[in-house]
């Protein structure tokens, strides 16, 4: 557990790193940073710079004609990313589309699938649960004229346990509910969600199931057609490198498609493509998840998108997990040799299948924020603080090394 295991390791595993652009250090004596903060910001793929300054070029010599005769026209572009999209999930293409951004998607996903009926209105989250998600379920709520604080069911982990278990999820999962919404990949412990279990019981209690799949997505392997996934949302500015800001993506089951009962919030992008310039009074969507599209695409945010998402065509999903699995695995070894124990405790499950691309650190009575800080100034390795005693790292699969994972264990023994 040394430097020159952790080089050697990287030598002969080095993922895809040399395709990324690795800010450089703001401290210490590396020149490049240790990146573990991806699960917030995924760094810039190398070759996305041209595909954007190709857009650019688009607009300035073609004007309104980009829309067809871009060098990837930009009325179909969307479409284009369905394909990568869906793989990414375990989706067929025609139940992913790339739109607007995630908690703006969960909105548009929940008008359809939050249909609250009788005396089966609940909505079950965790109570960790992101704050936007939070804000949006408790926002549905009212919207059908129902009390957010009785509406929404928050489930907690079991005293002394920092993550939910499943089978207490499913046992919370009853015929008052309406709705069940978790994350796939918990944000702040990075533990891993029994997709399938729970959604298999919330459809046998006659729920429908949907998934954040922020931190899921590009993390873990995902088959949400054959779980039987109701819907999902993501976004690709997290592992999927695509940009800060980068458009959203969502998925709808393939048996709600072109379900004439479900409604939608309908845009003249949510159309028939073929019919979209008929400029009729009423709206012919397609039988796939673009109908679920309002507005025009914003075409410079989604130009990175394809060569980011290629990334992961090129490595594959499960020869990327089994990385991902060693790097945090070694990780884990590292934070257990170096720092000095009893200092810190890891709230991430140990077992590698039960946790994505993260470690998530409990410093009982540091002060995070100022222990970060001193990290990224005084060792070059950028780490999240959550108060009030959080830091998670997040060596991500495609080109955090085991280097950084070293820097990170041996920076953090020395600022505590
Ligand atoms: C990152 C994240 C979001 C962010 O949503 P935006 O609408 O893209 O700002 C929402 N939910 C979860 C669980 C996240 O991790």
């Amino acid at each position: 557990m040394d430097e020159s295991d952790a080089l050697r390791r990287d030598a002969g595993d080095p993922g895809h790193r040399a395709a990324f652009l690795i800010p450089p250090a703001h401290g210490g004596r590396y020149p490049d940073s240790a990146y573990l903060v991806g699960n917030s910001l995924g760094l810039q793929p190398r070759s996305v710079r041209a595909e954007l300054l190709a857009h650019m070029d688009d607009w300035a010599t073609l004007g309104v004609e980009g829309w067809t005769e871009a060098h990837a026209p930009w009325e179909s572009l969307p479409q284009r990313l369905a394909g990568p999209s869906a793989r990414l999930v375990g989706a067929r293409p025609e139940e992913t589309v790339v739109m607007n951004t995630l908690t703006v998607n969960l909105h548009l996903l929940m008008i359809s699938f939050y249909r609250p009926a009788g005396t089966r209105t609940r909505i079950v989250i965790e109570d960790a649960a992101f704050p936007s998600d939070s804000y949006a379920v408790r926002s549905q709520a009212v919207l059908h004229g129902l009390d957010p604080d009785t509406t929404v069911v928050r489930l907690r982990p079991r005293d002394g346990e920092d993550v939910l278990r499943t089978e207490d999820v499913i046992a919370a999962i009853d015929d008052r509910v309406a709705l069940v919404l978790l994350a796939g990949v918990h944000y702040l412990t990075g533990t891993v969600a029994d997709i399938p279990a729970i959604t298999a019981a919330g459809h046998a209690a006659g729920a429908v199931v949907g998934w954040d799949l922020a931190h899921a997505a590009g993390n873990v392997e995902l088959r949400l057609h054959d779980w039987d996934v109701d819907f999902a949302a993501w976004c690709n500015y997290k592992f999927l490198n695509s940009g800060p800001g980068s458009p959203g993506s969502a998925f709808v089951h393939a048996r709600h498609l072109g379900d004439p009962s479900i409604a939608r919030l309908d845009g003249w992008w949510g159309t028939e493509a073929a019919t979209r310039f008929d400029m009729a009074p009423v709206s012919r969507p397609p039988a796939t998840a673009d109908a679920w599209q309002v507005s025009t695409p914003q075409i410079l945010a989604l130009a990175p998108m394809a060569g980011a998402l290629a990334l992961f065509d090129e490595a594959g999903m499960p020869v990327l997990r089994a990385r991902s699995r060693r790097l945090t695995g070694y990780l884990l070894d590292a934070v257990d040799a170096i720092v000095p124990a009893g200092r810190v405790e890891v709230l991430t499950p140990r077992d590698p299948e039960r946790r994505g691309a993260q470690l998530s650190l409990r410093l009982p009575g540091q002060d995070v924020g100022e222990l970060a800080k001193r990290l990224r100034f005084g060792h070059g390795v950028l780490t999240d603080s959550r108060r009030p005693d959080v830091i998670r790292l997040a060596p991500v699969p495609l080109y955090s090394s085991y280097h950084d994972c070293w820097r990170a264990a041996t920076a953090l023994a020395a600022v505590l």
